[in-house]
């Protein structure tokens, strides 16, 4: 592919998340932890429009959609599904930008923006098939997750706080950090173990974060669902990455 930006031939690491869809609750407590961390950290604020208006919109690194899967045996599940940069091996957002600004690291294979190199085109949003990119409407730059790189090497956090803080909030152990190229590693055997996924494979872009499967729920005897009645599909064809999450889980 024509690029205007180089990817590394390979990274020494590949740091990334590993996401439980059997264990998150859909809390948002990952959505508000990211928000604030990259909010009062040493990066600029991520923007709010309109926050208490009748259309807010803003910047998150971090979303979560919730699901109504029905498996093809067992009861209607809610399967919620947490979103943000999958740090791509062949990261087509890298390849696309014009000025150099998004980068991939080879010490850890972390993808970043350089904001103050950043025009703003907004190519890497369009290349990134999975909506990872946010584009802050205060500043005209774009940003997106950054693994908390400025947590997990930083020597004044305690310990335990050097971690991205997704990971360090979320109250059902649903996230885990580490390196994903080390087969070894507690992040690695945890994909070994439970069928870890790729999210949406076939778009060559080889995602470094990993999604665990739902497990069906057993069906209690005589069990109604009283939340089913309630719950609007997404769209009426999804499309896209929701598309893709709606065709996968309803295969589980
Ligand atoms: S998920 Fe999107 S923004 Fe993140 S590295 Fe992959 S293509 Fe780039
Ligand atoms: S919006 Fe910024 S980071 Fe994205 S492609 Fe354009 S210059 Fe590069
Ligand atoms: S904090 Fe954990 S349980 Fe809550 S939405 Fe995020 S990943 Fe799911």
């Amino acid at each position: 592919m024509f690029s205007m930006t180089a990817l590394p031939d390979h990274t020494d690491r590949k740091l990334g998340l590993v996401i439980d869809l059997d264990t998150c609750v859909g809390c948002h407590a990952c959505v508000v932890s990211c928000k604030g961390w990259n909010t009062q950290s040493q990066d600029s604020p991520l923007s709010d429009q309109d926050p208490y208006g009748a259309d807010p919109t803003g910047t998150f690194l971090n979303r979560v959609h919730s699901f109504e899967v029905t498996p093809e045996q067992g009861p209607p599940q809610l399967v919620h599904f947490p979103r943000s940069c999958l740090h791509c091996e062949d990261a087509p957002c890298v390849a696309v930008c014009p000025t150099g600004a998004s980068y991939k690291r080879t010490e850890d294979g972390i993808v970043l923006v350089n904001e103050s190199d950043c025009i703003g085109c907004g190519l890497c949003a369009w290349a990134c098939p999975y909506g990872a990119r946010e584009m802050d409407a205060a500043e005209g730059v774009m940003k997106k997750c950054t693994l908390c790189v400025d947590r997990i090497y930083n020597d004044n956090l305690p310990e335990e706080d050097r971690t991205p803080a997704c990971v360090r909030t979320c109250p059902s152990n649903a996230r885990h950090f580490g390196d994903l190229g080390d087969p070894e590693s507690e992040v690695s055997q945890l994909v070994a173990e439970r069928g870890g996924m790729d999210l949406m494979p076939e778009q060559g872009t080889k995602p470094v974060n990993k999604y665990l499967p739902p497990r069906p729920r057993d069906a209690w005897e005589g069990e109604t669902d009283v939340l089913a009645p309630y719950l609007e599909p997404v769209a009426e064809e999804p499309r896209g990455l929701l598309g893709w999450i709606d065709r996968t889980l309803g295969k589980l």
